[in-house]
C-alpha cells in the first residue's frame, strides 16, 4: 500500500526508532533528577536533541521549549501572549486558512473578551503582506500569526516581508512552521521578526506527542516574557513544568538531526516526485483534473487536486485498498475544508478534491502505481 497522506504524519525512521528505545528501557532517568547516572545520561540526551532541534531551525538551543506537539505549541503561544499583553491589547491577527489549533484558540480568545482579526488570502492560500501592514495601522495587535506553509495546498506565506513588517511596527509575530520543517529551509537566525514558531516532530519522521514551541530571546538573554502554560517543577525554563518526555525528545532531535543533514537532498527529491506525480496525472485524466495548489513558491510534495464530477471521500474509500490519501487536512475530514473554502472554492468543488502529501522517502517508482489505476 502506497502511503501519500505524509501531510498527516509521516512513519518514523528507523534509525529515530533506534535512538529512543534505550530512554524507553534502561536509560528512564529524570532529567530533572540530580547526581547519579541515569538521571544525568537523560540529562545529556535531551540537551543534545535541544541542541540538533535548534540546529534545525536556525536558533539558540534555549529558545527552544518541548510541547506535546504543535497544537500544544500553538495553543501555549497564543494564549500565553493574549494574557500577558492583555494590558497592553487584546487585538490578534490570524488567517483565514490557518490550522484547527490556531482558529479554534482564537475563537476560543474571541469568547473571552479578546478581538481577532482572520485575514483573507489569494487564490492560492497565501496572505498578502500589505494586509498585515493595514491591520497593524488600523488597530495595533499584540500578536500576528500566520502560517509558513499551508497543509492543504503547501502554499508558502512571504514570511521575511512579513516578519520584517512585525519587526519595525514591534509587533510579536508567530509562525505555524509544522508543514514547513524539513521540507523548506528556514533559517530563523537570518530572519529578524519572528518572536515565536510552532512544529511538531511526526510530520519530520519523528514520534508523535513531542513538538517545540521556539520562544526568541530578548536583547536580555531571556526569553520573550509569555504565560507559562503548566505551572509546577518549572521545567522547560518554568513555561512548559511536567517530567520530561525524554524518549520522544531524543526521537523528535534524531529526526531534526537526520532532516538538517538531508535537507537539500530530501527538497529536490520531494521536487522530483511531485514533478513526476504531476506530469502522471495530467496525462492520464486531462481535463477530468485540476489542482488547486499553485506551481510555484509552495511545500514540495503537496497536492491538491480536483477530480471533476468525483465524491473525494468516495474516491479516498475506493483509493484506500492501494494508496492512503485524503481529503483534505486529516484534522477535520468530516467538515468541508474552510481552506478551500477560503480560496474560493465552490462546494462542488470542495467535495471532488483529494491531497496527495508526499515523502522523501517515497519511491519514484511506487507512483507508478497511478498508471495502472
Ligand atoms: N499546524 C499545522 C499547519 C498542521 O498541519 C498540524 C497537523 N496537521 C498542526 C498544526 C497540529 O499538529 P499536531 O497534530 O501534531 O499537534
Amino acid at each position: 500500500m502506497l502511503y501519500l497522506d505524509n501531510s498527516a504524519t509521516t512513519q518514523i525512521l528507523p534509525e529515530v526508532k533506534d535512538a529512543m528505545l534505550p530512554y524507553l528501557q534502561e536509560e528512564f532517568g529524570n532529567p530533572s533528577s540530580k547526581f547519579y547516572s541515569l538521571a544525568q545520561n537523560s540529562k545529556q540526551a535531551v540537551d543534545e536533541a535541544r541542541i540538533n532541534v535548534a540546529k534545525l531551525l536556525g536558533c539558540e538551543p534555549d529558545e527552544i521549549i518541548f510541547t506535546s506537539g504543535a497544537t500544544e505549541s500553538n495553543n501555549f503561544i497564543i494564549k500565553g501572549v493574549a494574557n500577558y499583553y492583555k494590558e497592553k491589547g487584546n487585538h490578534i491577527v490570524t488567517t483565514k486558512v490557518e490550522h484547527p489549533s490556531i482558529i479554534e484558540t482564537c475563537k476560543y480568545l474571541e469568547h473571552n473578551g479578546y478581538k481577532v482579526t482572520y485575514l483573507d488570502v489569494d487564490v492560492f492560500g497565501r496572505v498578502n503582506p500589505e494586509d498585515v501592514l493595514n491591520i497593524i495601522s488600523t488597530d495595533k495587535p499584540i500578536l500576528i500569526s500566520i502560517m509558513m506553509g499551508n497543509n492543504e495546498l503547501g502554499s508558502i506565506n512571504p514570511i521575511q516581508e512579513i516578519a520584517s513588517i512585525c519587526k519595525e511596527n514591534n509587533v510579536f509575530f508567530h509562525i505555524d512552521a509544522t508543514q514547513a520543517i524539513g521540507k523548506v529551509s528556514l533559517n530563523l537566525s537570518e530572519v529578524e521578526g519572528i518572536n515565536f514558531l510552532s512544529c511538531s516532530s511526526h510530520k519530520f519522521h519523528g514520534p508523535k506527542g513531542i513538538g517545540v514551541a521556539f520562544i526568541k530571546k530578548d536583547e536580555l538573554g531571556l526569553p520573550t516574557p509569555i504565560t507559562p502554560l503548566l505551572h509546577g517543577g518549572g521545567q522547560e525554563m518554568e513555561l512548559r513544568s511536567g517530567t520530561l518526555a525524554v524518549h520522544n525528545i531524543v526521537g523528535m532531535g534524531k529526526a531534526a538531526e537526520i532532516a538538517f543533514t538531508n535537507l537539500n537532498r530530501n527538497i529536490n527529491k520531494l521536487e522530483k516526485l511531485e514533478n513526476k506525480l504531476v506530469t502522471i496525472l495530467k496525462e492520464k485524466f486531462n481535463s477530468n483534473i485540476s489542482f488547486n495548489n499553485d506551481q510555484k513558491n509552495k511545500i514540495p510534495g503537496i497536492l491538491s487536486v480536483q477530480f471533476k464530477g468525483i465524491n473525494n471521500e468516495v474516491l479516498v474509500r475506493n483509493l484506500a485498498p492501494f494508496m492512503a490519501v485524503s481529503t483534505g487536512s486529516a484534522c477535520s475530514s468530516s467538515k468541508p475544508s474552510h481552506v478551500l473554502r477560503a480560496i474560493g472554492l465552490t462546494m462542488d468543488q470542495l467535495r471532488t478534491t483529494i491531497r496527495f502529501s508526499l515523502s522523501s522517502t517515497t519511491h519514484l517508482e511506487e507512483l507508478d502505481i497511478f498508471n495502472n489505476l
